[in-house]
């Protein structure tokens, strides 16, 4: 039986071992990393649990708005025009599709809308579309999120106008290793957005994708550049590379997962109060990598990134995950409307725990 679910505060009397701050040294970073794996998970534990319920996890649904075409040349990104991966170029989506599945997100239990368009930077036509799609999808009781490449200080202030809540922009890899990986738009440009969309009031969604290649430096590298920027992001993504056939890192090495797990792990430790997010790539980890995600402190995922109905074996596998670890969806204190979609996700998962129950009844009637 999964154990059920108990929202349980943050411990306000764990020593408050890491203070927020934003001076990290690239050694010290790199020490954190060297820790013997138990201590490291048990540190970014107590850490998790001075600031958040260790059991509660937040739930976000992506959309893309826009698929494909894009002009920049990110080795890892199947969308971009430069390499042939057989993706379908897709529209602009329009704004009732777009309300449609957001409906659908909020409906099974999300409690961020996460909208992507694959361009170098918004034009003008197309951000007036983008505006109100957040405008409506804001009415819907949902924290949006959006994801458009590049953004000036006017788009960045337009946004936030219109209610958006969380912008992410990725810093990817480290400033050395950056090279490598992207050349149609440099590390300052990254650098610059992120400031935009901070200085328009906005949320911060920024991390990065771990298995490129890149040194165990170049991952501490990442983190520090992460926690220097004042506030630390809300929302950290730790990506786990996708290997897309026709991408130029279609053969790259594959990261131990172990390493994985201890960038999560320092990441909790350096950005306390964070949402450490388990994102991309976690279709492809065994249960096992991702129960230790989460105990290392990651405590936001991606649920499902199609419609989440029964249908999406995704999300039924989600769930699943979600009842064997006694995790639960973490609630908004902000939100009137969270009720709803928390009771959404807590039903679909009953409802799961009962068909595993009657499956397992059955099983034993036959065995009699
Ligand atoms: S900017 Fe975004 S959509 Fe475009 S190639 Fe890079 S990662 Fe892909």
């Amino acid at each position: 039986m999964p154990p059920a679910s108990h929202a349980a505060a943050p411990d306000a009397n764990l020593p408050d071992a890491a203070a927020v701050r934003h001076d990290w040294r690239l050694d010290e970073i790199e020490a954190l990393f060297a820790l013997p794996f138990n201590d490291l998970l048990f540190r970014a534990q107590q850490v998790h649990r001075r600031h958040f319920d260790a059991n509660a996890v937040q739930v976000s649904t992506l959309l893309s708005i826009k698929t494909g075409a894009c002009p920049e040349d990110c080795k890892y990104c199947p969308q971009s025009g430069h390499y042939a991966t057989g993706l379908d170029k897709e529209k602009l989506l329009e704004i009732e599709k777009v309300v449609e599945q957001a409906q659908a997100a909020r409906d099974a239990g999300a409690s961020r809308f996460c909208m992507g368009a694959a361009w170098r930077s918004p034009r003008d036509k197309d951000l007036e579309v983008v505006l109100e799609m957040v405008r409506r999808v804001k009415a819907l009781g949902l924290e949006t999120c959006m994801t458009l490449g590049m953004v000036d200080t006017d788009q960045a202030g337009r946004l936030a106008e219109a209610g958006l809540d969380y912008y992410n922009h990725n810093l990817d890899t480290s400033p050395e290793y950056y090279g490598e990986i992207i050349t149609t738009r440099t590390y300052a440009d990254r650098l610059e957005t992120l400031a935009n969309v901070r200085e328009a009031g906005m949320k911060v969604c920024s991390g990065g994708i771990l298995g490129m290649g890149e040194a165990p430096r170049d991952r501490a590298a990442l983190l520090q550049q992460l926690v220097r920027l004042d506030p630390h992001p809300e929302s950290v993504p730790i990506n786990m590379l996708i290997k897309v056939p026709g991408t130029p890192l279609e053969d790259v090495e594959d990261l131990d997962p172990v390493e994985f797990i201890r960038a999560i792990a320092v990441a909790r430790i350096l950005m306390p109060k964070s949402h450490v997010r388990l994102s991309a790539g976690r279709e492809q980890m065994s249960e096992s990598t991702q129960a230790l995600a989460f105990l290392a402190g990651a405590n936001s995922i991606f649920y499902g990134d199609k419609l989440l109905t029964t249908g999406n074996p995704q999300a039924e596998r989600d769930r699943a995950l979600f009842a064997k670890l006694g995790l639960h969806p973490e609630r908004r204190a902000s939100c009137a409307d969270d009720s709803q979609a928390q009771a959404g996700l807590e039903a679909a998962m009953a409802r799961q725990a009962d068909e595993a129950r009657a499956a397992a009844l059955a099983y034993d009637a036959t065995e009699a």
